[in-house]
């Protein structure tokens, strides 16, 4: 299949297993998805049916047992640790619902780092890491470290991050789960805006809230995809809803 026909993101039939305690963990079960540009797509289900396992497969953390995860009809499962870390940094943002932030560093300094990791030059990751706080809505607390954030203001932080080489794909595991309704329903704001302004989300959630803003709901039980479905928004061109 050629590039430009391909799906954005495309898992074929992958599984992952945990050995644990002399017994396997069957968490994702032969899981075929099609996650094409722009779209908006939430992942349900309930706690312990392999949704953060099928994110970690899906943004390349992590390696599946079998089965295939195409980026751009790249195969990325077959990556050695160095070339899927060094796609991840250009390809794909993640967040996660406990931010993870560097400690000791300021807001814009996090947000510059994975530029630093892909050889921006300071000037340029200076600039940017401003432009994408400001973005964020996150425009006067750029020198403040985490510490000194509230926690919707580290998420910002976190998303600001994880947009800072322009990924084609922002994965988000949970991201309001550590947040006041309040905030969590900024952040859904947020998530609508990167969307409409292009980013292709993947988002997994517990979140009622976060899954109806999504454009497409998929559902997971115990490792397997049980519904696929839009949520009542038009399918992007070109979309999976044919
Ligand atoms: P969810 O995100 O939907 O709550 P997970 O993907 O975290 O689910 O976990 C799916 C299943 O895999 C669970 O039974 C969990 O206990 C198990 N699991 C997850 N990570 C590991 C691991 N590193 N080692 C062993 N079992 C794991
Ligand atoms: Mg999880």
């Amino acid at each position: 299949m050629s590039d430009d026909q391909a799906p954005l993101l495309r898992t074929v039939n992958v599984s992952r297993d945990y050995p644990l305690a002399g017994e396997i963990v069957h968490a994702v079960r032969g899981v075929s998805l099609d996650i094409r540009d722009g779209e908006y797509c939430a992942i349900v289900g309930p706690s312990g049916c392999g949704k953060s396992s099928l994110l970690n497969l899906l943004g390349a953390i992590d390696r599946p047992s079998r089965g295939a995860v195409e980026l751009r009809g790249r195969d990325v499962s077959g990556m050695s640790d160095r070339q899927a870390t060094d796609f991840r940094l250009r390809n794909i943002g993640f967040v996660f619902q406990r931010f993870y932030l560097m400690p000791m560093l300021s807001a814009s300094e996090n947000v510059e780092l994975p530029m630093a990791e892909a050889g921006v030059g300071k000037r340029e990751r200076r600039a940017r890491a401003a432009s994408l706080l400001s973005y964020v809505g996150l425009g006067v607390r750029t020198r403040h470290r985490p510490s000194q954030l509230s926690g919707g203001e580290q998420q910002r932080v976190a998303i600001a991050r994880a947009l800072a080489n322009r990924p084609a794909l922002l994965l988000a595991d949970e991201p309001t789960g550590e947040l006041d309704a309040h905030t969590g329903r900024e952040m859904i704001a947020l998530f609508g805006r990167l969307n409409a302004d292009g980013t292709t989300l993947v988002v997994v959630t517990h979140d009622e809230a976060l899954a109806q803003a999504a454009h497409r709901v998929v559902h997971m039980v115990d490792g397997r995809i049980v519904s696929d479905e839009s949520n009542g928004f038009p399918t992007p061109p070109g979309g999976s809803g044919a």
